[in-house]
């Protein structure tokens, strides 16, 4: 389990009662959206707005505790930051698979920004599929 106290704090954020129940709910869920984020603190902080809870997320984004996953045609998720990593999204129930970067495809991927004189800082890959449940 994630010390969020130590995260937060690590990223020069205080660690508040709204934020480590934001990290608790995602890191319970994996990749959340926010409505599913709200809902779940609701049920411990009720007085907490939908604004408040969205503030939250986006200075955790910006100070780099959480990372957004943007997805075509649906609402962003997010997740705890991590390593570099895939995306597999199933474009019929929504769910997010990690998948680890393996050595040659961070090669690749860092290829491509080279040459460009683009300084690679971070990759957030998304591939979009049909996983296996929905295929059943
Ligand atoms: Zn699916
Ligand atoms: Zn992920």
């Amino acid at each position: 389990m994630v010390n969020y106290a130590h995260l937060l704090n690590s990223h020069d954020l205080k660690a508040t009662f709204q934020r480590t129940q934001i990290l608790e709910v995602i890191e319970k869920y994996g990749h959340t959206a926010i409505d599913k984020i709200y809902e779940e603190v609701s049920k411990v902080h009720s007085s907490l707005s939908l604004a408040t809870i969205y503030k939250n997320i986006i200075l955790m984004v910006e100070s780099g505790v959480l990372a957004e996953v943007s997805i075509i045609g649906s609402k962003s998720k997010y997740e705890i930051i991590k390593d570099d990593h895939i995306h597999l999204i199933c474009t019929e129930c929504g769910i997010v698979i990690d998948k680890i970067l393996d050595e040659n495809t961070a090669k690749d991927t860092a290829k491509v920004a080279e040459g460009s004189s683009f300084s690679l800082k971070h990759r957030q890959v998304n591939l979009y599929g049909v996983c296996d449940s929905c295929q059943k």
